[in-house]
């Protein structure tokens, strides 16, 4: 996919970015043209006609939107528009409410708009119990299972964050199974802002303790190139009404999610990890990389917390009392909040 983007990249520029499609002919109310908004708020703009991908350059932020998408990309924030980009007498057009979502109304002062959206901006959080039904995870000192651990933190993680005003989706909410798979599909929509995993750690030497949290390592091509991911980016790329049957397309735009994915995954596992280590009276492994199968095939940004180990017998004395548990989710999910009002996620 990189690759894809750097090909995309060159072909415009030896295009010359090519210069900005001209304003077409009327437009329906309140709908606005590239060139205008360019003209507007005096902006640099390029045009790649390769992947009918423009992209706008205002107060240090990088916005790209793609012709027939309603998803618009900025370095902050992945907006879901009325309606998708369209091309008109060779100007691109922007639907009515594009102005106001990435550059806030005229009359308002920038930063106070950004601001005041901030507060409502984590709209759904996927929240995923690890394991379950037949497989327990790990089993721990006096037959402690993760499964049903990691079940119940993430129901209080659940609470916590609905209390605060975020809707959720539980991967699972019963002892079922749920395949990894189907956990990514549910992270696969539009609407969904981040997906936080829960999990209980085990080692064969019960001395290991403490508590780590993971994002999302580098990936290699046959990472991006995994059945799940490209099932996904199909099911999203779909939803936002990006075509999906032209794989440069698509490409590009998962590339645009996946920069987006990667720029605050890390800061956000960096986030919980910090939390969790003032918030929790256990050591703190701190905040690693790692590929798991939940963290790479999800596209938007994700994190594992591995809340202590079942076998060491300190630990699983801990995460069977309840006011522990209830500790653990409030501390996962204020440093999240945190975390996302701080960077405007
Ligand atoms: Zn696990």
């Amino acid at each position: 996919m990189a690759r894809t983007l750097i090909l995309v990249f060159c072909l415009f520029l030896v295009a010359g970015c090519a210069s900005i499609p001209r304003t077409g002919g009327p437009k329906p109310a309140g709908e606005i043209s590239a060139q205008e908004l360019c003209r507007k708020y005096n902006i640099e703009c390029r045009w790649d006609p390769v992947s009918q991908t423009i992209t706008m350059f205002y107060l240090n932020k990088k916005i790209q939107g793609m012709v027939g998408s309603d998803m618009v990309v900025t370095d902050k924030n992945r907006i879901a528009l009325s309606a998708p980009l369209y091309r008109k007498h060779g100007a691109v057009i922007f639907p009515p409410d594009f102005e106001r979502a990435v550059f806030g109304p005229a009359s308002v002062p920038q930063e106070d708009y950004v601001r005041g959206a901030q507060s409502g901006r984590l709209r759904k959080v996927v929240v995923d119990a690890g394991h379950g039904g037949k497989d327990p995870g790990a089993i721990g000192v006096g037959g402690l299972k993760e499964k049903d651990v990691v079940l119940d933190i993430a129901r209080r993680v659940k609470k916590d964050f609905e209390a605060a005003g975020v809707t959720v989706v539980m991967t699972r909410d019963s002892e079922d199974f749920i395949s990894l798979a189907d956990r990514t599909m549910m992270a696969s929509q539009p609407d969904v802002d981040l997906f936080v995993s829960i999990h209980a750690n085990a080692n064969k030497t019960r001395r290991a303790n403490g508590i780590e949290v993971y994002y999302v390592g580098a990936l290699s091509r046959d990472d991006k190139g995994e059945d799940q991911r490209l099932a996904n980016e199909k099911k999203i790329c779909s939803l936002y009404n990006m075509r999906s049957d032209i794989p440069d397309l698509r490409a590009v735009a998962m590339d645009m999610l996946y920069a987006y994915k990667c720029a605050f995954s890390p800061g956000l596992s960096d986030a919980v990890a910090q939390g969790l280590a003032h918030e929790v009276p256990r050591q703190s492994r701190g905040s690693k990389p790692e590929r798991f199968f939940v963290l790479r095939n999800t596209l938007i940004p994700a994190v594992l917390v591995e809340v202590g180990f079942v076998t060491n017998p300190k630990e699983a004395a801990l995460l069977k009392d309840n006011a522990f548990r209830q500790r653990l989710a409030d501390s996962i999910t204020k440093s999240v909040l945190r975390f996302v009002y701080a960077s405007g996620i």
